[in-house]
């Protein structure tokens, strides 16, 4: 169980999260969507504490840290948590000096130091899950968006997090490629990967997402299953903004 509990995040006088909680069962997938600015990505940072929240408690299977102002939570407490953490970036971000292989092992290899045997051997089970095993020794420059980010998603599942965030996954990817993507994510909610993405892909929302829960202006305005948020919102807010992506 992930659960994120009255979370507050300010940035000086700029509170971009108020009071946000969410849980987010084992095997469950959660969508985060709403406007640019909204604070789905500081949201997805909070939980893998690349932002450290202002106040409010997140809570990874039996690790809880609990954040107010003026206390300080220990270094080893934060990369404890993080590492129970995967993450996707709109943007891939793979090591363009290593080939595919390479990036899915690099984190086993300097942070958990695995051998780099058994660190291959894992890598290429995690590239043949994602369809990408044919592609091991290539460098990230000669592969396609999709491609890359079907590695990024390996790589970060590679140290087995207890949940795979996601930022914007498919929005750097034009339809085509960003299918492959979704189709990806698919496989690994129906296996039961914990996930939380940021998203205004509502095909993927849709398809992936058991819960969708609407961000706008640091807060929650409503959440529940992707049928029921996308085709009959009860908030104005959320009707507006679901229209206009329409
Ligand atoms: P979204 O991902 O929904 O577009 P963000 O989480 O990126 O939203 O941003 C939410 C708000 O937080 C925005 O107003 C943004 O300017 C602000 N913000 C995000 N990161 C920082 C930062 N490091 N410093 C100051 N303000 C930030
Ligand atoms: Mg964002």
């Amino acid at each position: 169980m992930i659960e994120l509990t009255n979370i507050e995040k300010r940035f000086g006088d700029n509170v971009v999260l108020k009071n946000v909680s969410v849980d987010m069962p084992e095997g469950t997938v959660t969508a985060l969507v709403g406007p640019s600015g909204g604070g789905k990505s500081t949201l997805l940072r909070c939980v893998n504490l690349l932002e450290t929240p202002t106040s409010g408690s997140v809570r990874i299977g039996e690790d809880v840290l609990t954040f107010s102002p003026g206390t300080r939570v220990g270094w080893a407490d934060i990369q404890r948590l993080r590492r129970q953490t995967g993450m996707v970036f709109q943007n891939f971000q793979l090591f363009p000096h290593r080939t595919a292989v390479e990036n899915v092992m690099e984190g086993l290899v300097t942070v958990l130091r695995w051998p780099a045997e058994r660190a291959r051997a894992r890598a290429m089970e995690l590239l043949e899950k994602v369809g990408m095993a044919h592609k091991a020794d290539a460098w990230p420059a000669t592969l396609s968006g999709g491609q890359q980010q079907r590695v990024a998603i390996a790589r970060a599942l590679a140290p087995s997090p207890r949940v795979l965030l996601c930022d914007e996954p498919t929005s750097a990817l034009d339809p085509e490629l960003a299918e492959e993507v979704v189709d990806v994510l698919g496989r690994l909610a129906r296996e039961g990967t914990t996930m939380m993405m940021a998203t205004h892909d509502l095909r993927l929302a849709s398809r992936v997402a058991d819960k969708v829960v609407f961000l706008d202006g640091g807060s929650i305005v409503e959440s529940g299953p992707p049928g029921k948020i996308f085709s009959q919102p009860e908030r104005e807010r959320t009707k507006r903004f679901i229209a206009s992506l329409n």
